[in-house]
C-alpha cells in the first residue's frame, strides 16, 4: 500500500499496524473473521480497527480478514506512517457530510453485487 491509502483511513481506526479506509462497503466479511479486532460504525455503514490485533490468533484473523476483504479496504502498512496528523484533516468529502459516499471501486470495476459475505452466488 501507499501513503495515498493511508490517506484513506477512516477516522474511526485506532493507531496501528492495520487499518481500514473508506473503500470498505460494510460486508461484515472481517467482523465475522476477527470480532476482537473489528468493529462497525452503523452511522458511516462501514468496519473499522476497534484493537490492533493482540495475539498471533487475532493476527491471523485479521490477515485473513486482509487477504478476505473484496473490496481491498484493509491495510498493513500503518505503522509506517505518522497517525499524530489532524484526523480531520485527511477526511474524505462523504465523511465530513460534503459528498456521497462512491462506490467501492474494486467492486464497480467488476460488479460485484453487495450482499452478506456467506452469499458468493
Ligand atoms: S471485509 Fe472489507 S469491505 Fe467488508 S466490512 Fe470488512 S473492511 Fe469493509
Amino acid at each position: 500500500m501507499s501513503a495515498e491509502t493511508f490517506s484513506e483511513r477512516l477516522p474511526q481506526n485506532v493507531p496501528g499496524k492495520f487499518y481500514v479506509t473508506e473503500q470498505c462497503l460494510d460486508c461484515d466479511l472481517c467482523r465475522e473473521i476477527a470480532p476482537s479486532v473489528f468493529r462497525r460504525d452503523g452511522e458511516m455503514g462501514v468496519s473499522y480497527i476497534y484493537r490492533q490485533p493482540g495475539t498471533e490468533e487475532e493476527l491471523a484473523a485479521t490477515i485473513e480478514a486482509m487477504d478476505g476483504c473484496p473490496c481491498e479496504a484493509i491495510s498493513s502498512d500503518g505503522d509506517e506512517f505518522d497517525w499524530s496528523v489532524l484526523r480531520d484533516a485527511v477526511l474524505p468529502a462523504w465523511l465530513r457530510g460534503e459528498a456521497s459516499k462512491p462506490p467501492c471501486e474494486y467492486c464497480a470495476a467488476r460488479e460485484v453485487v453487495k450482499r452478506p459475505w456467506w452469499r458468493f452466488w
